[in-house]
């Protein structure tokens, strides 16, 4: 057996490749490139997908790599076993349409047995079930006995539908003392004995969705070996992590923690975990990746914390990480030289997130190991939700970490609770978030010297001169907080003369600022407010800065549509309008102005094609400086209240407007595009609004207006042009169908009088009708009991009618029987009552109405009873 370093392998491995014509392409970024289905890159074939899909065209059909890979579904059992990592290196070699099985199980028993010279009679190989082509070549042609190689159903690779097919392993012996004595140890047992050193993927088919297997005509082959594992059997290591590969970190922590290595099973596991962590996080900041509370920054920040716990449980009480990087970089020189070039900027990160952590710690853990005294106390084993996330809240802890704490008690947490708790300061976040916006409590400034501070639309990068937090400076701010940031020049443009301020995003190499909107001091000092979204910023350091442009456009044409509509307004509604306030943002404009009678639609119309015409006029815009005293000579409108310094700003469109600003403008009115009044109205005294749109905007308007058009085109069943003219034709049938509703209601009603009457009752010598009627309101109804007393000559009369969701009562009595001692005005009365309602009149006739519709027969009755205990 060839005794080889880690580099050695490596080297190696990608050697014996390149003889046999494939390419050596250099690792990929553990960031995937065009993949967000992917956090990180977890395998060798990883980066080839679209070569295997055949979405692109492989730079040469065989390629082969050393993989840096990160997986973290298994992070638990990292250094408790010998073989799991979050960061390892797969060794591969590739085919895209080129060779297959035959020379793929040539060239890996080659390598295996001529190059590392591994014993042919240690080596186990597994194939798929069926399939007998690999048998075939591993048995005839290289002439391994039939007795090892082992056919798995699990040998079979596939994702879902797509390329996939059988595989096969080679497996190492490392000899009955590694293993666990049992009598069926073999190929495939849990123990160390056997190890799996290289998986050969044969790409041979596509599935469909309907689960059939189609030979792919250009068939491919896809193998990982892990760079780890081999160095610990060419290294006749226990584990992979006493490779030199690993152990020089582990040798680093335990110097630190004074402890020694191999001595204790519990510090064994911590020395690992420091050792598999220090070099994913090296790897994963010299890729790019930041911590952050989300996606792969929330990976890196879960990893490099537990490192720190770690550490605390070995006694190390004080930051150790960084010196790991330049352990790991010495390890990794030969493979990834970026690392030693980034050697600096990758301890910064690691320093910063490390103490940041470090201050909170110890506070966690022992609010911790309390709660699980508590609760062992109490004999329960689920901590509350909201503790858990108190932990991950207030201390950083990631909740795996505690999840992770709990467990070695036998222990967990509620994570239902945890979740809803965090659902609930997203949502206070949110809203802090926008009261931070509104006022930001700016502290006293007067130590700043803000000569030096300028603004320059040109600017691309900038130093961090100051950072707020909750209304203090300080020195570094980290993800998640809110800040504002002044920087020694800027090109975002600050809120002011009712334009919003800029949008866009700060960032350094250590962290990402999300700019929400830009502020300026009363004394011109330019800041920053928005939410650090990954990583952390520090004072003094370097910053990129990106402005959103595609908005600021936006605010720039309505801005200058503003300018061109106050002209415009001057000239049709004449001198006296003047601007009463203003509001710009990406969205549209809001325009108030001074005006003593409503506008009327030919002056809005005049006002619309007026600005659109100097808007097609393409004319450029000219904005010089100059002093007050020139500007007023010029006839430059000012702003009423608004107060400007000795140099003033005056924004010029040629022939049309002259008006002092500070703002952002288009450089040609034609940008503009297309200026749309949306909305005139009068908010005041001498007050009007106008809302107007444009650009990308007005586009938007007019679509939907157009939408709307033809939707209801589609539902009066007719052609958008023909609308108006259809309503006319259903308006005028509509009156035709009430008139004849009219003369069928009265038919209706004289039959109900008739039906009425030949239902009359005589008590005590009194005619009485009383009944239901069909009667749409008061109206109506009294008309028919005007009717039937009419008819009845001497008589009461009492109806009831629904009208929607009430009922309507009257009540009526010829003068003979108001003699007789009959009260209209108290019949009704008792009987609205029944129906949830009131009223009253006079003896002869009265009305009322009630809430109960359904108590209408009720109520009746009511008014029978009444009637005869009036009549004496
Ligand atoms: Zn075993
Ligand atoms: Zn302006």
């Amino acid at each position: 057996m060839k005794q080889l370093t880690g580099n050695e392998l490596r080297k190696l491995f990608l050697d014996f490749f390149a003889g046999k014509d494939h390419l050596i392409q250099p690792s990929s970024s553990l960031i995937p490139e065009n993949d967000p289905t992917l956090l990180l890159i977890g395998a060798g074939m990883a980066p080839f997908k679209p070569f295997f899909t055949g979405k692109m065209k492989p730079p040469h059909p065989r390629i082969t790599t050393s993989q840096k890979c990160v997986r973290t579904g298994d992070i638990e059992n990292v250094g408790r076993t010998a073989r799991h990592h979050t960061f390892f290196e797969m060794l591969g070699n590739f085919s895209f349409g080129d060779y297959f099985k035959k020379e793929a199980i040539a060239w890996a028993w080659e390598f295996l047995t001529e190059y590392l010279e591994l014993p042919k009679d240690k080596l186990w190989i597994t194939i798929y079930t069926n399939d007998d082509e690999a048998f075939d070549i591993w048995h005839n042609d290289i002439k391994v006995p039939a007795d090892r190689i082992i056919r798995m159903e699990e040998n079979f690779w596939e994702i879902g539908p797509g390329p996939c097919g059988p595989c096969s392993e080679i497996h190492i012996d490392l000899g009955e003392e590694r293993g666990c004595g049992k009598p069926d140890c073999a190929v495939g047992c849990n123990c160390d004995r056997y190890l799996e050193i290289w998986n050969l993927v044969f790409t041979q088919f596509d599935r469909d969705e309907a689960g059939n297997y189609t030979p792919l005509a250009k068939k491919n082959i896809d193998t990982g070996a892990g760079l780890e594992r081999i160095a610990s059997v060419l290294q006749n290591k226990p584990s992979n992590f006493e490779t030199d590969l690993l152990y020089p970190i582990i040798d680093y922590a335990a110097k630190v923690a004074g402890v020694t290595y191999g001595q204790s099973a519990k510090n064994d596991v911590s020395l690992k975990v420091i050792a598999d962590h220090g070099r994913s996080m090296t790897i994963m900041i010299g890729d790019g990746v930041l911590p952050s509370n989300e996606g792969r920054g929330y990976v890196l920040r879960r990893i490099l914390r537990r490192a720190v716990r770690h550490g605390r449980l070995l006694g190390i009480e004080k930051p150790f990480l960084t010196d790991i990087v330049d352990i790991a970089a010495t390890i990794f020189a030969q493979a990834y030289p970026d690392i030693t070039d980034k050697k600096d900027y990758i301890k910064k990160v690691i320093q910063l997130e490390e103490e940041r952590f470090h201050t909170t710690l110890v506070q966690g853990i022992e609010l911790l190991n309390k709660h699980v005294q508590e609760l062992a106390q109490a004999g329960q084993t689920v901590l509350d939700g909201s503790m858990a996330f108190k932990l991950y809240d207030t201390f950083g802890f990631p909740w795996e970490l505690t999840e992770e704490i709990l467990s070695e008690h036998t222990m967990t947490f509620d994570k239902h609770g945890f979740e809803q708790a965090m659902a609930e300061q997203r949502e206070r976040a949110r809203a802090a978030r926008q009261d931070s916006e509104e006022s930001v409590a700016l502290p006293d400034l007067s130590g700043l010297v803000t000569e030096t501070l300028s603004c320059n639309p040109e600017a691309e990068s900038a130093k961090v001169v100051l950072i707020l937090k909750d209304g203090k400076v300080v020195k570094d701010a980290f993800d998640g907080d809110e800040v504002a940031v002044i920087l020694d020049v800027t090109p975002f443009h600050a809120e002011g003369g009712g334009q919003v301020g800029d949008t866009g995003s700060i960032a350094s190499a250590l962290g990402k600022i999300e700019v929400n909107t830009t502020r300026k001091l009363p004394d011109g000092t330019i800041y920053h407010i928005g939410h650090i979204s990954e990583g952390a910023l520090k004072t003094g350091e370097d910053v990129q800065l990106s402005v959103d442009i595609s908005r600021r456009r936006h605010i720039a044409r309505n801005h200058t549509a503003t300018h061109l509509l106050q002209a415009a307004l001057k000239q049709v509604l004449g001198g006296h309008v003047n601007q009463a306030g203003s509001s710009v943002d990406s969205n549209r404009l809001r325009f108030d102005f001074t005006h003593f009678a409503p506008v009327t639609a030919e002056q809005l119309a005049e006002v619309e094609q007026m600005v659109n015409e100097v808007i097609l006029g393409n004319t450029t815009l000219a904005i010089i400086e100059t002093t007050q005293a020139v500007a007023k000579e010029m006839g430059a409108m000012a702003l009423f209240g608004e107060k400007y310094g000795e140099r003033v700003r005056v924004v010029i469109v040629d022939g049309f407007s002259k008006e002092l600003c500070g703002g952002t403008h288009v450089g040609s009115t034609a940008e503009i595009g297309l200026f749309k009044i949306v909305s005139e109205a009068g908010i005041g005294a001498g007050m009007r609004r106008i809302e107007a749109v444009t650009g990308y905007g007005a586009h938007e308007y007019l679509k939907l207006q157009n939408e709307l058009i033809k939707e209801a085109a589609g539902a009066l069943k007719t052609r958008p042009e023909e609308i108006v003219t259809r309503i006319d034709t259903l308006n005028g049938r509509i009156r035709e169908l009430e008139k004849e509703v009219g003369t069928l209601t009265t038919k209706l009603a004289k039959n109900e009088v008739q039906d009425l009457l030949a239902a009359a009752n005589t008590i005590n010598g009194v005619q009485v009708v009383m009944g239901q009627v069909v009667a749409a309101d008061m109206e109506n109804l009294r008309a028919t009991g005007d009717m039937v007393r009419d008819r009845l000559q001497s008589g009461v009369v009492v109806l009831g009618a629904i009208s929607g969701d009430k009922v309507n009562f009257v009540a009526m009595a010829t003068a003979d029987c108001v003699a007789k001692g009959i009260h209209a005005g108290k019949i009704i009365k008792e009987t609205a009552t029944v129906a949830g309602g009131g009223g009253g009149g006079r003896p002869d006739m009265a009305q009322a109405g009630g809430k109960q519709p359904e108590k209408l027969s009720e109520a009746l009755k009511m008014a029978e009873q009444i009637i005869k205990s009036q009549i004496k």
